[in-house]
């Protein structure tokens, strides 16, 4: 014995569910015209919605005072991060008071699962996650952020200073 019912007759023709969902959505629509200001949706992307400031979203490569590059390519970020989506080339730096410096630092976005455990590995504030979280593109390798994008993207007006230059200087008295 067959425990399937056979559906009714009547109910083998869609177009009465069709025509009951467009009159569903046609009757949404000229609500939300008349009441825009109810509507739980934003119309993006004029409207933005606002995220906390603890927001974590795109990263920064923080800079020295002098515009340099800040992060010392210690490896601690690419170690901790659980998508190993970092990959940093470290290279000598001509200053012998510097002990070396990334001559390459990518981040593979499209891996990233923005859990901001680079920001909290990194000992010296070089990296952080910033507001920005649009990162909408239609070329894959758009996603592989370098050194330029991390650090001097126009966003950021020529790179985010870190305040630890200035409580160095705090410490030291200058
Ligand atoms: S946010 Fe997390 S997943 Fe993304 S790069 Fe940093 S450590 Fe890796
Ligand atoms: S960003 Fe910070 S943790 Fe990562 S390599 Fe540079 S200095 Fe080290």
């Amino acid at each position: 014995m067959s425990l399937v019912k056979r559906p009714s007759p009547a109910a083998q023709w869609y177009l009465p569910g069709i025509l009951a969902g467009m009159w569903f959505t046609l009757k949404k629509m000229i609500y939300n015209i008349f009441n825009q200001k109810k509507m739980v949706t934003l119309n993006y992307p004029e409207e933005k919605y606002e995220y906390s400031p603890r927001f974590k979203g795109n990263h920064v490569l923080t800079v020295k005072k002098d515009g340099s590059i800040r992060c010392t390519a210690c490896m601690l970020c690419a170690t901790n991060c659980p998508a190993q989506c970092i990959k940093i080339t470290a290279a000598e730096h001509d200053d012998p008071t510097v002990e070396k410096y990334p001559i390459a630092y990518e981040i593979d976005v499209l891996r990233c699962v923005y859990c901001g455990f680079c920001e909290e590995a990194c000992p010296v504030d070089a990296i952080r996650m910033g507001p920005e979280w649009q990162t909408a593109g239609l070329a894959g390798s758009k996603f592989t952020y370098d050194i330029q994008q991390l650090a001097y993207r126009p966003q950021l007006k020529g790179g985010v200073q870190s305040v630890l230059d200035d409580q160095e200087r705090h410490k030291k008295g200058i």
